[in-house]
């Protein structure tokens, strides 16, 4: 379970301080996928980036599992909107980072399982800037599910891609989760990807971001 209590954050200082987040509250729960979708502003960016560690200094409790967000302790894997690869490793390396980071041996039988259900055993060797918008979304996508994260995170996982694309990631992606059911938490600004991706959503209101309500999506899974 993860769970966001009385979340506020507040940027600057002095007169010129900018609360991004204000008493925001949200709870995942395990294996779920929680669409948060909200204008732009409202603080979806920071919400991710508190969930992964990266911004602290902020007010309320932020607990995955029962515990204080720690990167080192916990496994949090992030998929941005420019996918996050790094740009002199190849798509295997890419793919096996967060292994790495770790210090952790692979599950050999799961990574390979992983990397042929996304496409990737063709070109393990090739470099980011080889690869379309698609491909390299499913390197990150590979990347965090052989992390096998305590919370998945994910920032317009889908937004920057075509139409096509866009429609045959999500489905690849949801029935990779189906089967994995990591706990997910994405932000986007698309009602349509909060629709057909997200089995809860909240609504965050224009900033400073509070919830402006939630409901279970009634359309998740109509295709299946
Ligand atoms: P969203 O992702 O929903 O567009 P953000 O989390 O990026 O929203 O931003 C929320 C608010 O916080 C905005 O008003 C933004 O201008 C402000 N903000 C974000 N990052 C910073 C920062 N590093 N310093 C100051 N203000 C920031
Ligand atoms: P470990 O160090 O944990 O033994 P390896 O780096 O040897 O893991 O790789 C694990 C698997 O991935 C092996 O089956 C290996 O053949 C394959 N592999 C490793 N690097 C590449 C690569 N660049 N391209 C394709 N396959 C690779």
């Amino acid at each position: 379970m993860i769970s966001v209590e009385g979340l506020t954050v507040r940027y600057g200082t002095g007169n010129g301080i900018v609360e991004a987040l204000s008493d925001f509250s949200i709870k995942v729960a395990d294996g779920d996928i929680i669409a948060v979708i909200g204008p732009s502003g409202c603080g979806k960016s920071t919400l991710l980036h508190v969930l992964a560690g990266i911004i602290g200094g902020y007010e309320g409790a932020v607990l995955i599992n029962g515990r204080p967000v720690n990167p080192t302790e916990q496994r949090i894997g992030l998929i941005l909107q420019d996918y996050g690869l790094l740009p002199w490793k190849t798509v295997y390396e890419n793919a096996v980072l967060g292994l790495k980071i770790k210090g952790e041996a692979s599950d050999k039988t799961y990574m390979k399982y992983i990397l042929d259900r996304l496409g990737l055993v063709d070109m393990l060797d090739r470099y980011p800037n080889q690869l379309s918008g698609g491909q390299r979304q499913r390197v990150a996508i590979a990347r965090s599910f052989i992390l096998k994260p305590d919370l998945l995170l994910m920032d317009e996982p889908f937004s920057a891609l075509d139409e096509i694309t866009r429609e045959s990631m999500q489905d690849l992606f949801l029935d990779i989760w189906r089967q994995y059911r990591v706990s997910t938490l994405f932000v986007t600004h698309s009602i349509e990807e909060a629709v057909y991706v997200g089995r809860r959503i909240v609504v965050l209101t224009p900033s400073p971001g509070r919830v402006k309500g939630e409901i279970e999506n009634p359309l998740f899974g109509m295709n299946d």
